[in-house]
C-alpha cells in the first residue's frame, strides 16, 4: 500500500465561510485554497498543519454526498485520506485484500490529487481516501 502519511481529514460543515473563521481566527492557520469539485457536488477550502491538510467540505447540492452525509449525521469528520505513492494501484490492493471498494478506479479530486474511497463497512466505519499526486 505505501502509505507515508495523513494526507488530510476531511470535514463536513454546513457553511464554508463560517467554518473558515473558526480555523483562521480561533485557531490561527490559515486557508490557502478554496476549490469546487463540480462532480462531487462540493465546495472544499484548505488548512495545512505540518504535512497533514485539513479539507472543509461544503454540499453544492443536498443530493450530493457531504449533502446526504450533513442530512443523516450533521456536521463533523466525513473521511480521513492516506497519502499512497499510487491510488489506482493501493486500490486494486485493497480490493485484492477484500476490502470493498466505492472506487474501482482513482480519479480526480481536489488539488488534482488522484482519489479513491473505500468503503466504510470495509474499514471498521471510518471513510478512507486513498490518494497519490499525478506521476
Ligand atoms: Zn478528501
Amino acid at each position: 500500500m505505501n502509505i507515508s502519511h495523513i494526507e488530510h481529514i476531511g470535514i463536513a460543515v454546513d457553511n464554508l465561510e463560517e467554518s473558515i473563521k473558526y480555523y483562521e481566527k480561533i485557531l490561527g492557520l490559515k486557508c490557502y485554497a478554496i476549490e469546487e469539485v463540480v462532480d462531487q457536488k462540493v465546495k472544499t477550502a484548505f488548512f495545512l498543519v505540518g504535512t497533514t491538510k485539513i479539507e472543509l467540505l461544503e454540499s453544492t447540492s443536498p443530493e450530493g454526498p457531504i449533502g446526504k452525509f450533513i442530512a443523516k449525521k450533521g456536521q463533523g469528520i466525513h473521511h480521513i485520506a492516506f497519502a499512497v505513492k499510487n491510488a489506482t494501484e493501493a486500490l486494486k490492493l485493497a480490493e485484492k485484500r477484500g476490502v470493498t471498494l466505492i472506487d474501482k478506479e482513482s480519479r480526480k479530486g481536489a488539488e488534482g490529487l488522484d482519489i479513491g474511497f473505500l468503503h466504510p463497512k470495509s474499514t471498521n466505519g471510518v471513510l478512507t481516501e486513498l490518494c497519490s499526486k499525478q506521476e
